[in-house]
Order: C-alpha cells, then structure tokens, then sequence
C-alpha cells in the first residue's frame, strides 16, 4: 500500500502481510475457460492490517515486491513441466493408440524436434538460476529470461501436441476414451494462454531484459 503518497512512484510503497481471514476481505471464485476454479477476485473494504505485519522497512515496499518478483521468475518447475509434457507426447506416439493417431508429417516432426530442443535449453537456464541461488544471489535478468523462454514454450508445447492429434485433439472431456492423452494438450492449449501475462507480461520480460540484462536504453 502507498504509505508516503509525496514520495515518487516506486518509493513511498509499503509492503504488508494480512490474515485473509481479516473483516472486510470478500473473495469470490473466478472459473476459467477450462472450467477450472484456481483463482479468485478478492475485494479488500476498510480491512485494518497491524503495522508490525510489514516486510522490510516502511517506504521501501516496492523492492520487496520486486525481489519477490525476481524468485516467482525464477519458475524452475517450469522446465520440469515441459520436460513431462514432451516425454509424454513421444512417449504416447510410441504406443499403438497414439500411433494410429497421431499425424507424423515432416513438418510436424520438425516442430516435435523444435519443442524437445527448446526444453532441453529451458534445463540450462534454470541450471543457471539453480547455480545463482545456490549461490545467494538474487536471479533478475536471469529470471526474466526463465520466465519469458518457459511460459513462451508452454504455449508452443501445447500447441504442438494439439496438432499431432489433429481432429483427435477436439475431444477433451475427461473420461472420452477417444481423447489422446485424456486431452492432456488440448486442456494445456486453453490453460496456457495467460501463462505469458501473469507474473508480467512477455513484453514486461524483454523490457528488463533488454535493460539491465543487455544494458540497452530504455526506449
Ligand atoms: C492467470 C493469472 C494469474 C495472476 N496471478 C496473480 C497473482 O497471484 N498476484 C498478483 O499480484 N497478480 C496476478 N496476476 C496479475 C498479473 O501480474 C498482471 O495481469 C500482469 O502483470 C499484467 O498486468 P496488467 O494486467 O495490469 O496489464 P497492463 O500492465 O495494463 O498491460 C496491458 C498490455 O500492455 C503491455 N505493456 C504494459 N506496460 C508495457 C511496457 N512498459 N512496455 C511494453 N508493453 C507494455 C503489456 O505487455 C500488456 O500486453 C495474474 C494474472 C493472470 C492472468
């Protein structure tokens, strides 16, 4: 919350932990396009937090916010998640079922290709944040490239394994026997689409990495 509002922008912010279980917090369900309940809106009315839940010092909430940014960033799961996802499509592709589904074209054997060697450079990235914590040392720009590289080939992974099955990948209700994968990237394909605006945007991530990774000016 803004506790010095005379201060410019970025300082002036305080940053405070609060009980959601405080009077006058409201929460209510938000469904997304895939049907599922993962998150919410949460309306905050006269809610009154102690002062002594603050983190860090008073005026100076903003860099906390952003070196919490920095570790969320970081998403090392991510390269794990899209490792599943790739060795789940060859390893389906190599069953009978999957076989007489699946549509092999060159082209979509080259995009198959493409997605396997891009997981295997998200590992090294997230080696490289893994080294830096390891090290104590806060991943920023690092972080951003993570972000940006991993929730990009999410939504590319999805869109892969969609097209393998071709009509095939239309039937996503769970239980369809006829769903390859049980719709594993037909769900993934829906689901994917704000992994590039939360935890800030694609452009939010170039920004700081054409700035403080590549030490461009701002434009
Ligand atoms: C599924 C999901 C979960 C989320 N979870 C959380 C959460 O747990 N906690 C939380 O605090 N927030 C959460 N968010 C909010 C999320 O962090 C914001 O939606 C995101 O940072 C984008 O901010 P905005 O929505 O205000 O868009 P805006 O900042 O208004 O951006 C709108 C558009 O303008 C572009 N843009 C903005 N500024 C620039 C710039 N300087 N240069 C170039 N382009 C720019 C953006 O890239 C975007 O395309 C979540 C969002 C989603 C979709």
């Amino acid at each position: 919350m803004r506790t010095d509002p005379d201060a410019p922008k970025h300082r002036g912010i305080s940053f405070l932990i609060l009980d959601k279980n405080s009077p006058g917090i409201t929460i209510r369900p938000l469904i997304d396009m895939s049907w599922r309940h993962h998150f919410n809106e949460v309306f905050f009315e006269d809610v009154r937090v102690p002062a002594t839940n603050l983190v860090g010092e008073e005026n100076r909430g903003w860099y906390v916010g952003m070196t919490l940014l920095d570790f969320e960033r970081s998403n090392i799961t991510g390269a794990i998640s899209s490792r599943r996802s790739i060795n789940s499509l060859l390893d389906y592709i190599a069953t009978e079922d999957g076989a007489a589904k699946a549509d092999l074209r060159p082209s979509v054997r080259a995009e198959i290709a493409e997605r396997y060697i891009e997981t295997e450079v998200m590992f090294n990235f997230s080696f490289r944040i893994i080294s830096m914590q390891a090290a104590n040392q806060i991943p920023n720009y690092e972080a951003s490239t993570s972000k940006l590289f991993n929730s990009e080939l999410s939504q590319s992974l999805s869109r892969t394994g969609s097209k393998v099955f071709g009509l095939h990948a239309g039937l996503w209700e769970d239980g369809d026997g006829r769903a390859p994968l049980n719709g594993r990237f037909t769900k993934s394909y829906v689901q994917a689409v704000p992994a590039t605006i939360a935890a800030g945007t694609s452009e939010i991530q170039r920004n700081i990495i054409a700035t403080r990774g590549l030490g461009l000016p701002r434009g």
